[in-house]
């Protein structure tokens, strides 16, 4: 598990699957644990055991929350789970997904990964046409669109494609059905990442937020789910059709910079490959005299590698870390988040002791994580520390499916790159540019989301971003 110093949040992981066996729940469960980096407030899964849906779902950790008694009594040939960490408000169980929607006679259970930005607006309309809500969240507001536009279409292909031209925002969704039927699909834009896998022999189809969820199974990847299509897993394979197009899509580029797995592949893109270009552009753009390089773990350590690589530094692992302490930011409240930042890293002394060092990490959010960090090198001995950020400045908030802090506590929204080196108290600090990260990536800058970077939203003007930031604040 990748450890965060930060606050900044993934807003779920999502894994749908179907094998000749029936043993789906042991192979979701498998899956989980490959997502689990994506979300740890709570998890879920709901499997079709040839008659009906039966799920189960938890607050904790997937560890916690299914045992082989739980799985075994969740025994069936299809299913889809869900880890889930909160960007709009709630953090009960009945938050937790998969959320289970029962219309006339059907029923379907639905995860998803991302976040509807007009779900303030949908939400007043589907009250007025009489559906009743038991949560404030967005994944309510989605099953009850799925679930209309399902009742006039009668067809789960044109149900979801009707959502992404009602739903603005960012989804990457599982869905099965009461009567087994599974299905993927992901918003016109295609901001989450959703690949598919298989593997024949076993009759195994799969979609999962990240690759490494399918390499866990045995199985190969075989390519992403495009924005704007639906994907149906049966028996005889996957059936593809792309319902809805669009003129640009917004890959977020924060899945290449610090989210997903270094080891999974996003559009034929290896992550790691990424980050470490990501860590060579900036040494390019910023080439440091020092030492040694240093990474912040384990955010930075890839793009660290790159740095040292570029420049022929030693990259020493000067900053330890306490593997037994939960992801810092996962843990919502700010004074936990304190207590865990002190209990997380621990300089090694005598490696560090009189050097100059170039300390690289992915992102500077609030500034409070980087100037402790920063004092630690300096308590223990470093005679110099360089801030190389592998990412542009945070300035603006994202509205599609991470949890970044609000506008003005980005620390870069309202500090220039001089006034944050003096408050993280580095003798130099730089950050990558828009030009390096789009290069480092290697997707194409029309294919990306960069709101975060510059404040321009892809979204079409039916989200208010204003009564949307209210609802996500009540977090
Ligand atoms: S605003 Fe930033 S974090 Fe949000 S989807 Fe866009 S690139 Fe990703």
């Amino acid at each position: 598990m990748k450890a965060k110093l930060g606050s900044v949040s993934e807003g779920c992981g999502v894994i749908g699957l179907r094998t000749r066996s029936g043993n789906a729940a042991h192979l979701i469960n498998q899956g989980l644990y490959a997502l689990q980096h994506r979300g740890q407030e709570s998890c879920g899964m709901f499997v079709h055991d040839g008659k009906e849906l039966k799920g189960h779902k938890a607050i904790g950790m997937v560890a916690e929350t299914f045992d082989d008694r739980i799985l075994t009594r969740l025994s069936g040939k299809a299913g889809i789970g869900h880890v889930r960490y909160s960007t709009t408000p709630g953090t009960s169980i009945l938050e937790a997904q998969p959320f289970l929607c029962k219309m006339d006679g059907k029923s379907f259970a639905l995860a998803f990964n991302g976040t509807i930005s007009n779900f303030v607006e949908k939400r007043r309309a589907l009250k007025s046409s009489g559906y009743r809500f038991s949560t404030r969240t967005d994944t309510e507001v989605l099953a009850f669109s799925i679930a209309e536009a399902y009742g006039e279409t009668g067809d789960y292909f044109e149900a979801l494609g009707r959502c992404m031209d009602a739903l603005d925002g960012s989804f990457s969704l599982v869905l099965i059905t009461e009567n087994g039927e599974l299905y993927g699909a992901k918003d016109r834009l295609g901001f989450k990442p959703l690949c598919i896998g298989s593997d024949e022999t076993r009759g195994l189809y799969v979609v999962a937020s990240e690759s490494a969820a399918v390499d866990v199974l045995g199985a190969q990847t075989i390519g992403e789910v495009k924005p704007g299509e639906v994907v149906k897993l049966s028996k005889g394979g996957v059936e593809r059709r792309v319902e809805r197009v669009s003129r640009r899509h917004a890959m977020c580029m924060f899945e290449y910079v610090y989210f997903a797995r270094p080891d999974s592949v996003i559009n034929g893109i290896c992550v790691y490959d990424a980050r470490y270009r990501l860590g060579r552009n900036l040494a390019k753009s910023w080439p440091m005299e020092a030492d040694m390089v240093i990474p912040v773990p384990d955010s930075g350590r890839t793009a660290a590698s790159g740095y040292a690589q570029e420049l022929g530094l030693p990259l020493i692992e000067g900053l330890m870390k306490n593997r037994y302490v939960w992801r810092t930011f996962i843990m919502p409240r700010q004074e936990v988040r304190d207590l865990s930042v002190r209990l997380k890293l621990n300089p090694v002394k005598s490696a560090i002791k009189g050097k100059e060092i170039v300390l690289v990490d992915d992102t500077i959010v609030r500034g409070t994580t980087m100037r402790r960090i920063v004092r630690l090198l300096r308590s223990g001995g470093a005679k110099r520390v360089y801030v190389g950020i592998s990412c542009p400045p945070v300035v603006s908030s994202c509205y599609m499916g991470i949890d970044f802090p609000t506008g003005r506590e980005l620390i870069a929204s309202r500090k220039s790159v001089e006034e944050i080196r003096r408050y993280v108290r580095a003798d130099r600090l730089a950050y990558q540019t828009l030009e390096g990260l789009v290069d480092g990536i290697g997707v194409p800058k029309s294919e990306l989301c960069l709101a975060c970077l510059t404040g321009e939203y892809p979204l079409e003007k039916t989200a208010d971003l204003s009564s949307l930031e209210k609802e996500l604040a009540r977090k």
